[in-house]
């Protein structure tokens, strides 16, 4: 029988996730033409993103990034279509440091601040910021995700960095003492973080907030039964890897 090579064998085998995950992101998903297509005739559409916005803030303080994981128009777009014709090279190790990231952060918020106080007062404008907004950082997302992993842009997504230090603290991707770091979550998770890597010898460890999107794929593919969420208090203070 002929072998499968090793890039195909990984392609074939099937990751196991939670169906309502992605029940929910596909309808997310829906809210991107909405805001993108439909704010050209009506500008104020715009204004979807600053519910969006309010909504991530309060889920943060007590999931994390759960609204990456499940409920983001942008990244759900990005795992479920763009995933179709990605290339799914590695992510490379700059989208993952930390200047990087908040360097983003300052320069996209500078953007935004600007063009808020030059629309302030125009209903219309305003709405047609944060749509630009979005159009800015598809085009972002769709570049870097066509060659490297879909969702790639949210290693560096601003609003995702707000969201992992709203919620230092909490609902926090945990690993038990029986990982044998066989990296299969790190196969299978959208952002390419390794929680096996933050496995400690005795107590367990857990991964930092901006690097998980709580969307379970690892604890549901993990053999070993290792990970869970838990919030900082309640296990051992981690020694990062
Ligand atoms: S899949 Fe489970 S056992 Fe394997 S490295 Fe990840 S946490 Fe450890
Ligand atoms: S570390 Fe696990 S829960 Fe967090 S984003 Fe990756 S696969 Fe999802």
């Amino acid at each position: 029988m002929p072998q499968i090579p090793p890039k195909k064998q990984m392609r074939k085998s099937k990751i196991e996730e939670i169906c309502c995950r992605k029940y929910s992101q596909l309808l997310m998903a829906l809210l991107l033409p909405v805001v993108i297509v439909g704010g050209y005739l009506c500008p104020r559409l715009g204004f979807i993103v600053v519910g969006l916005i309010t909504l991530f803030m309060i889920i943060a303080s007590k999931r994390g990034r759960f609204y990456c994981g499940w409920l983001c128009p942008m990244g759900a777009f990005h795992e479920r279509f763009l995933s179709l014709v990605s290339r799914q090279k590695p992510i490379l190790p700059l989208f993952k440091s930390t200047w990087f990231r908040w360097l983003l952060f300052i320069v996209m918020m500078s953007l935004m601040l600007t063009r808020l106080s030059l629309a302030w007062g125009d209903s219309k404008a305003i709405g047609n910021v944060f749509r630009m907004m979005w159009i800015i950082s598809t085009g972002m997302a769709i570049g870097l995700g066509l060659y490297f992993k879909p969702r790639t842009w949210c290693t560096v997504c601003p609003m995702g960095s707000l969201q992992g230090v709203s919620s230092k603290n909490t609902y926090l991707l945990t690993v038990e003492e029986q990982c044998i770091q066989c990296k299969k979550c790190l196969r299978v998770c959208p952002i390419s973080t390794y929680p096996g890597a933050y496995r400690q010898e005795k107590g367990a460890g857990q991964v930092p907030s901006i690097e998980c999107l709580r969307c379970s794929n690892c604890i549901m593919n993990c053999p070993k039964k290792a990970l869970h969420f838990a919030d900082r208090h309640q296990v051992q203070e981690p020694v990062s890897p």
